[in-house]
């Protein structure tokens, strides 16, 4: 499973969810109000208050969505801290101290001290 990131949908949902649910409707308000009251107009704002409505409730959710699986993964970080990850083709990461200097042979960090065991599998894919 991949690591859902609110960072670049976020401001997406968030613009088109303002956008339905306030200055779509201000704007029909407005020509109503000019044009005279007209009932698709009023039908064009519920359905845009709806819509609007609907779009950040999806962001909320995926939002609490992210908060949850962030929280796991920082629980898995938490208990796996001896253990060292790739980061490059010669290169490992010690979990503990961040060390990113440490060799595929090494069996404990130069810096840290710790011994490392066995990689874990990590609750989602985190590296992308
Ligand atoms: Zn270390």
């Amino acid at each position: 499973m991949r690591k859902l990131n609110m960072y670049r949908p976020g401001p997406f949902f968030l613009g088109w969810g303002l956008f339905f649910s306030i200055i779509f409707p201000l704007l029909l308000h407005l020509i109503t109000f000019i044009a005279g009251n007209n009932a698709y107009f009023s039908l064009a704002i519920r359905a845009s208050n709806t819509i609007g409505t609907v779009v950040i409730l999806i962001l909320c959710i995926l939002i609490c969505f992210e908060l949850l699986q962030d929280k796991v993964l920082d629980r898995f970080f938490e208990k796996n801290t001896n253990v060292k990850i790739r980061i490059s083709e010669k290169y490992f990461e010690c979990q503990k101290c961040g060390n990113n200097k440490v060799h595929e042979d090494q069996t404990y960090c130069t810096i840290c001290g710790v011994g490392f065991k066995d990689k874990q599998k990590a609750p989602f894919n985190i590296y992308y």
